[in-house]
C-alpha cells in the first residue's frame, strides 16, 4: 500500500544533500517523486528553507 511521505534535507558541507525519507528512512542524493524503497509518494522536500509544496515547482527540481 502506498502512503504519503515527504523528504527530509539534510545539508553537508563536505559533501552532496542527503534526502531521506519520512516513511522509512532511506536515504538519496536525489529527490524522487516516490521513494525508492518504500514506495510512498512523496508529496515535497523538508530543507533548511521550510516545505517546498508546489508540485509545479517539483517537476523541474525532481531528477527522473
Ligand atoms: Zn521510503
Amino acid at each position: 500500500m502506498r502512503t504519503k511521505a515527504y523528504w527530509i534535507r539534510h545539508s553537508h558541507i563536505l559533501r552532496r544533500d542527503e534526502y531521506v525519507c519520512s516513511a522509512c528512512g532511506e536515504t538519496t542524493d536525489k529527490p524522487k517523486k516516490t521513494c525508492p524503497n518504500c514506495g510512498s509518494t512523496m508529496k515535497g522536500v523538508q530543507g533548511d528553507a521550510g516545505w517546498v509544496d508546489e508540485m509545479e515547482a517539483l517537476d523541474a527540481f525532481f531528477d527522473d
